[in-house]
């Protein structure tokens, strides 16, 4: 992770503030060669290249040669297991040009998936590339020397492993992750035609073994011992059995009651903002980024009862089960780390407040002592989509020779003398 270096009061267009910190040049220089092979880059200089001379009549508005159109076939796209082992999923479709005229010529048809990674709180507010970095991930060059085309429609399929390590589309409090398929089409005339699709990957974590946690608080002897689900998901619950021991102190003649708990479902956002090329300056030179992070509170309830407490082993226990989970209806965001400095991450908060008692042997009286605790405990919570009925590609069976059936049964040859089977016919009447 980048060091933090100052605190930046970033105050110029009135965005909370963030800190300075050094961002590792090789991913600076990857962010802006590839920035400027973007397809938005492209467009432009092409439009501001070709179209210039004759911009009088693009106000007028020409007719379209034709549209472009992608249709995906293959099923919403699922990574798999975390992001060093997922296999990744199929992406598969057809790409459309619809040519209205009656023959129209292209000079060249593309198609690229591309992810785009954007920063709500760019180093230059209003600057395209101090927000946002788009990546060509893959390219399929459909033509790519002059061709007519015909009135009609005319298909290209096209099919794309989505690598498992792709961090998974995003949308955070300080920035977003978009994956897109971009067609475009230029004509021999000069005219440009694009369609872009949203295409969404998500990721889902197959871990289905409890984790067991255990936390101590000395100096007195509590130990909390818990079981989590080893992934969460947003909307419904996950249940949390905990188990509190180390209750009752035999020679002081004390014990803790359990008063209150309190869980909280935290999210955390975070982001490095790094400039472009022209607004290097505003950080204090070169290789310098601005680190955003933001929390929020997702879900969180109080209790002040549903355990069972037992003072009377050895050295007591109190058993709790609890049901935390993040509502539906609240914006939230699946784990992701893109190892450029954007991260979500997600924690459980878990608060115990125990009180101490004194009850001496043999006696009904007991007496709080005035000592009071706060146990405060913190779990990181990986969240990923719901795996549902899904399996991965490479666990799908393929047909293999062996599974082809034998070839259909041949036609029978029929060799029929017309007339005496219309004479047989009408002697069974
Ligand atoms: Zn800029």
């Amino acid at each position: 992770m980048p060091s933090l270096i100052r605190s930046f009061p970033h105050h110029s267009h009135g965005s909370a503030p963030g800190t300075i910190v050094d961002v590792d040049p090789s991913k600076l220089k990857s962010a802006r060669s590839s920035n400027r092979n973007s397809a938005d880059y492209s467009i432009r200089s092409f439009r501001s290249h070709k179209s210039s001379h004759r911009s009088s009549q693009d106000s007028l508005g020409p007719p379209q040669p034709g549209s472009l159109n992608i249709q995906i076939e293959s099923p919403p796209i699922v990574c798999y297991g975390a992001p060093n082992d997922s296999a990744g999923a199929l992406l598969s479709g057809m790409l459309w040009l619809t040519v209205d005229l009656w023959e129209a010529e292209f000079d060249s048809l593309k198609l690229t998936f591309q992810s785009v990674t954007s920063t709500k709180k760019p180093v230059v507010v209003g600057c395209p590339d101090c927000t946002s970095k788009t990546t060509d991930l893959q390219s399929w060059d459909f033509l790519t020397s002059p061709y007519p085309f015909s009135h009609g429609m005319h298909n290209y399929p096209f099919s794309y492993l989505v690598p498992g390590n792709l961090p998974a589309s995003t949308n955070s409090q300080v920035a977003t992750i978009k994956y897109q398929l971009l067609a475009r089409a230029t004509t021999s005339a000069g005219e440009t035609l694009q369609f872009t699709q949203e295409v969404k990957v998500s990721r889902s974590l197959l871990d289905r073994t409890d984790r067991n946690s255990l936390r101590v608080f000395p100096p007195t002897n509590l130990a909390a011992t818990l079981t989590l689900p080893p992934v969460i998901h947003r909307g419904g619950t996950f249940p949390v059995e905990m188990r509190l021991e180390g209750v009752v102190t035999r020679p002081n003649m004390t014990r803790w009651r359990l008063r209150k708990a309190t869980w909280r479902l935290e999210e955390r956002s975070r982001m490095v903002s790094v400039s472009c090329k022209h607004h290097g300056h505003k950080l204090g030179g070169e290789g310098k980024g601005v680190q955003y992070e933001d929390t929020k509170v997702l879900a969180q309830e109080e209790l002040k009862s549903g355990w069972k407490t037992d003072y009377s082993s050895a050295d007591g226990k109190i058993e709790f089960e609890f049901h935390p989970g993040i509502p539906a209806y609240v914006t939230s965001t699946d784990d992701v780390d893109n190892g450029a400095g954007l991260s979500v991450s997600h924690s459980l908060v878990l608060e115990l407040i125990v009180a101490e008692e004194y009850c001496p042997r043999n006696s009904k009286m007991v007496t709080p002592t005035g000592s009071a605790r706060v146990l405060r405990m913190q779990f990181n919570m990986p969240t990923s989509a719901r795996s549902g009925m899904g399996i991965s590609w490479e666990d799908e069976c393929p047909p293999r020779y062996d599974d082809v059936p034998v070839s259909p049964p041949t036609y029978q040859t029929l060799v029929a003398d017309v007339d005496s089977q219309s004479i047989s016919s009408s002697d069974s009447i």
